[in-house]
């Protein structure tokens, strides 16, 4: 396992797409309003930065999906790899890697909850 933080979008997904669509549609509605109002070309120069920043902020938000896209493969991987494993609790019982049943003995090769055959 790295290092790395595990990056989890359920917590500010709702976050980052509410800014994105605050500079994508938001504030340029704004500035399209003013502008009708108020004759000045800063208004349309404001949509365009403002329509820059929001797909900035998209882009970052897909790089982002894709490292904890990346993350979750790999920590699948390493489950798949220890989930027939029963891990020493060091009190002579195990616990299975699958379930979580802690009630495993040594010599027991297959699980009573779960029925994983253990391979070691
Ligand atoms: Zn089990």
């Amino acid at each position: 396992m790295s290092n790395v933080k595990k990056i989890n979008s359920i917590g500010y997904a709702h976050k980052i797409i509410g800014l994105a669509l605050l500079f994508l549609a938001a504030v340029p509605a704004l500035c399209y309003l003013l502008s009708q109002i108020f004759p000045a070309a800063l208004f349309i120069r404001l949509i365009y930065i403002s329509l820059g920043i929001g797909v900035l902020i998209s882009l970052f938000f897909a790089g982002l999906l894709a490292i904890e896209l990346r993350q979750d493969r790999k920590i699948n991987r390493e489950y798949a790899n220890v989930k027939k494993q029963k891990l020493t609790l060091g009190n002579g019982k195990f616990e299975c890697q699958s379930c979580g049943n802690r009630q495993v003995n040594g010599d027991d090769n297959r699980c009573c909850v779960c029925g994983t055959t253990f391979s070691v």
